[in-house]
Order: structure tokens, then sequence, then C-alpha cells
């Protein structure tokens, strides 16, 4: 088989067989097709998009890269949840915690930051030590003990996806219903979850715009999820303006710890609470997502939550003092202020163009091999809604960059 003729056969718009889809994914893998050779094949897909059956085939050939975790010995029902992206979007920090201390095991494979949207594992990795790349055995042990662990894509877990999402993300083949339907469902079903709660971001920040656009992909993401047995529930939410204030890695980290402990994040808070209420109806602990939601909440007031992100910091090897004391870290060495230029309301706020500049500041990749700056981002004082007086502070910017 040659990849270019099956390049060329997607991009006539033709439907491929498994055996293509296979060739494909594996020889990226090996090293027998090229990183030129498979973004060409993933703009394509981008253009020529891929049917119900193709994605299907893509997911399962993705998810048997590597290894579908066991988890059954584990006693009770694992549930995970997925976000498909956004500015600002680090409800995951909280969440996972939150419901592991209400009783749910929480086996959580995430991404890095991909095209304008931040990613899961870079704000973890911000704390000092944190590891995402924990091995097979240390990720059933600690789902075993702790009931939660927060890992990336490794050479075992669907390394298909580690390598087509770092590629992906550099090469604008991010917005795309099949590869974003193989990406998240192969990680999460090779970890071995068995329901799970997808937030599929629609508007300006979002990767899909349109509500029709995010309709589609959240039925696509359920219907795949089911034809592999698992119980998927997903949610729509909005994703015009970034959620919370902070965007970028530790900033969204200490934004989270202050959630932790009880300081309201109104927005964030919600969206937190309703995809926990969620999985903990998923895990069968209580019938209805209100019920959930109570107790999500007493999770988070009893400080339990806290104590629970605490044990998983310092089971993945992270420094629990920055958790603890967050002046702890180094301050940024370049913080400006951007004040309004006039007074009046705020209409509107451009995720998306907030993302690409937190990206310019250093809290994201504009290539596959580029370092991340844990501290740069954006800190936003004005909220769609909010009042401001010419002069007042909108936002402020940190980052190392001299310009
Ligand atoms: N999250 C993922 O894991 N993959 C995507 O493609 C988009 C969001």
């Amino acid at each position: 088989m040659n990849p270019a003729e099956i390049i060329r056969k997607k991009r006539s718009g033709e439907k491929l067989t498994r055996h293509e889809i296979e060739f494909l994914v594996k020889g990226f893998l090996d090293g027998g097709v090229a990183d030129y050779q498979m973004s060409s094949f993933l703009m394509a897909v981008f253009f020529r998009g891929m049917d119900f059956e193709e994605t299907t085939m893509l997911t399962d050939v993705m998810v048997h890269s590597g290894v579908v975790v066991d988890l059954s010995s584990i006693p009770g029902v694992k549930v995970d949840k997925h976000s498909t992206g956004g500015v600002g979007d680090k409800v995951s920090l909280i969440l996972a915690p939150m419901v592991a201390a209400c009783g749910v095991p929480v086996p959580m494979i995430s991404g890095r930051s991909l095209g304008h949207t931040g990613g899961t594992l870079d704000k973890l990795e911000s704390i000092p030590g944190f590891r995402t790349n924990l091995s097979l055995d240390e990720y059933r042990a600690a789902v075993a003990e702790t009931g939660v662990a927060m890992i990336g894509q490794t050479s075992e877990i669907a390394p298909a996806d580690r390598q087509l999402y770092a590629l992906r993300d550099v090469t604008a083949t991010v917005e795309s219903i099949p590869l974003i339907a193989g990406s998240i469902l192969s990680k999460k079903i090779a970890e071995g979850a068995d329901a799970l709660v997808l937030d599929v971001k629609i508007g300006r920040g979002a990767f899909m715009q349109s509500e029709q656009e995010a309709i589609r992909l959240a039925q696509t993401l359920i219907a795949v999820g089911k034809r592999f047995g698992k119980t998927t529930i997903g949610f729509l939410t909005d994703m015009n303006q970034p959620l919370g204030f902070a965007i970028g890695n530790w900033l969204e980290v200490v934004e989270c710890i202050g959630c932790m402990k009880k300081n309201d994040v109104p927005d964030l808070m919600e969206l937190t609470y309703v995809l926990g209420g969620a999985m903990v109806m998923l895990g069968g602990k209580v019938p209805t997502i209100e019920e959930g939601i109570e107790l999500c909440r007493e999770a988070i007031i009893s400080g339990r939550t806290m104590k629970k992100f605490k044990e998983m910091v310092a089971r993945q090897g992270g420094d629990v003092s920055y958790v603890e004391r967050v002046e702890r870290y180094r301050p940024s060495t370049n913080v400006v202020h951007i004040e309004s230029p006039t007074s009046g309301d705020i209409d509107r706020i451009d995720a998306m163009e907030l993302g690409f500049a937190a990206i310019s500041l250093g809290a994201g990749r504009m290539r596959v091999d580029e370092r991340i700056e844990p501290r740069a981002g954006i800190f936003l004082a004005r909220k769609v809604g909010d009042t401001v007086s010419a002069g007042e502070i909108l936002a402020t910017l940190y980052t190392e960059r001299a310009n």
C-alpha cells in the first residue's frame, strides 16, 4: 500500500477501508509514514470528512495502537469526563478530585494544549514535579488507591492519539469531527473508564463555533462511545468568553486551588458542579444529576476535594508545598496591565483571540517541540456584563518573553 494513494483517495472524498486507515496510523507510529504524509492526510480528512463507519474504524485503530487498560478489579463504576476544548477551561482540575471525593473512581487521560485552547496536562505539569507520564502499573495503582489519576497518552495507552494530537496542534487540522471523535474517544476507551461525560463546547473559543456543528459533534461522540459499550452523556456548553478569569497554565492552577478552597468563580463552578453531578450519577451514587450536584458541593465545602487534590499531586510526584502556598512560585518576569480606554459595559470577550494571545505570551505551542512557559498567560479583571470606567484594568498579561 502507498500512503500517497490513500491520501489521494481521501482528498477525492472517497471512503477508506479499515485496512487503509490502519496502514496509515500504524505506519505513522513506526516511521513508515512520514510526518508530512500524515499532515496531508489530516488535512484531507479536515476538508473531506469521514462517515460514521470510518470514524468508528479510526477510533478503533487508535484505541488498539496501545493497550486497553482493564480496571475491572477496582470496585465501582469508573467515570471520566472530557471537554472538546476551550479557553480557560480548567474544569478537570477541580472536577476529578471532587468526583473522587464523592467515592466515584476517576481514571482520566487528558491532552495538552491544542490549537488556541489550553490542555489539562500542561496545567498539571506547571506544578513542580507533577508527573503526567505514569507507567501503566502506577496509573492503575493510583486509581485503585487514591481514587483518581490524571495522566497523558503514553507509549502504552493511546500512543496514536499522542502523536496525532501533537501534529494536529501545529498543522491547523484540529477542527474536524472525525479527528476530534477519534482523539477523544480513543484515549477514553483505552483508559478503562466505564462511563463518560462529554462537555461539548460551542462558541468563539470552541472548535465548533455554531450550535449545529456542536450538536453534530456531540451526536457523533455519543454514538461512537455507545458503539464501544460506554454509557455516554453529552452537555453543550458556552465557550464564547473564557471560563473563569485565568488563561495560562499556572494561573489556572491557582484559580482552581482557590475554588477548591471555596472561592466562588461562578461560571467555572456552575459548570463543574453540573458535570460532577452527572458523573456521580453515572457512578451509581445517586439517582439524579441534582442529587449528584449536592454531593459535589458538599465535597468542596467540607474540604474533601482539596484534600483529594493534594493526595493526587503528592502521588504523582508534585510538590504539595506549592499547592499549599501558591506564593512560593516565582512570579512572572513581565507583568503588563491593560487599561480600559473608555467607560462602558463589556458585551463581548473574544475567547479565541485571547487563546491565541496566551500562546504568543508563551502559554501554548507554535511548534511540536516548543517548551511551554508555565507562568505565561492572561488574568481577566472583568467579564461579559461587567461595567468598567476609563483607566480601570481590564486584564493583566504575564510573560517571560521580552517582546
Ligand atoms: N480534545 C481532544 O482530546 N482531542 C481533540 O481533538 C479535541 C479536544
